[in-house]
């Protein structure tokens, strides 16, 4: 299986860990609009259903897995955090 490794630089979300790595064991990155338009528990898990469109350039992207620290939402998407 390809070994991927995700750096974060983002401390306060709820996969981040020390050595600035993300704990998620899938991500989705989207367009800052999809991720301002869908709610928590559209995420990684559902990606093959998604459809893909357009940013322009690196700003108009966005983890939509990101969740604070000690939300409440931290279960909504179904994203498991790796040990
Ligand atoms: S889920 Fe996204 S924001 Fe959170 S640590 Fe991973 S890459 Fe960073």
């Amino acid at each position: 299986m390809n070994q991927q490794h995700i750096h974060c630089i983002v401390n306060d979300c709820h996969y981040w860990i020390q050595g600035n790595k993300c704990q998620a064991n899938e991500i989705l990155v989207s367009t800052d609009e999809f991720g301002s338009q869908h709610l928590d528990h559209i995420d990684a898990t559902m990606a093959k259903q998604l459809t893909p469109a357009t940013a322009g350039s690196c700003m108009a992207t966005c983890c939509k897995t990101y969740v604070a620290k000690g939300s409440k939402d931290i279960n909504a998407d179904s994203v498991k955090k790796m040990s």
